[in-house]
């Protein structure tokens, strides 16, 4: 049976990054390493926090199909390269994309049976407390990273559930739980083709 490609987004500051380590550690899902033009930050490692490529190493992956989806967010690019989910998904390994928004809902269009989950944060106030206090980004940066995310919000209704990340554990435990209730759906219906008559 093919793996499920899962989709974790939202606005920046929700905490994806980390719910989606935990989501590592207590679940199976494989995660996708993205492509991205930005710089990369002190702490982070090639190939496994992102591949950092330059502008056109970027277009020449698009311009070759290469990339699943892809977006311009706050000045850089990024992109999920195709070739590594397909592999995985094809093992019948599942497979998590960690992205914002954009590229969650190209991914919704491009394969419809993608498991979209959007994470939500508690209040605007408690977003933007936590893009200041992790300390990643400059006062302009977050700026538009809070504007950006009153548009991500609209989105959210489009996603197959929404989960607010307020207490971490239960909302990897809310994750994980849908992922399973997915699981079993997709094994019920594989096990009802299957079936002989
Ligand atoms: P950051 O610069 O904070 O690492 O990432 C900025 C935003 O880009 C985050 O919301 C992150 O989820 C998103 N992102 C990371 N990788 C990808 C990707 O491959 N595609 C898309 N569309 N967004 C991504």
């Amino acid at each position: 049976m093919k793996g499920i490609l899962f989709v974790l987004s939202g606005p920046s500051g929700t905490g994806k990054g980390t719910v989606c380590k935990e989501l590592l550690k207590r679940d199976s899902v494989s995660l996708s390493v993205s492509a991205t033009t930005r710089e990369r930050r002190e702490g982070e490692v090639e190939g496994e926090t992102y591949y950092y490529v330059s502008k056109d190493e970027f277009d020449r992956m698009i311009a070759n199909g290469e990339m699943l989806e892809y977006a311009e967010y706050s000045g850089n690019r990024y992109g999920t390269p195709k070739k590594a989910v397909e592999t995985l998904l094809n093992d019948g390994r599942d497979v998590l994309l960690e992205i914002e928004p954009q590229g969650a809902l190209q991914v919704k269009k491009l394969l419809p049976e993608a498991v979209l989950v959007f994470l939500i944060p508690p209040t605007m106030a408690e977003l933007k407390n936590r893009l200041v206090t992790r300390g990643r980004e400059g006062g302009e940066e977050i700026k538009k990273r809070l504007a950006a995310a009153r548009w991500e919000l609209l989105q959210a209704e489009k996603y197959n559930t929404q989960i607010v990340n307020d207490d971490l554990d239960k909302c990897v435990s809310d994750i994980i739980e849908f992922f399973n209730t997915k699981r079993d759906e997709r094994r019920k219906i594989e096990e009802l083709i299957n079936e002989t008559v």
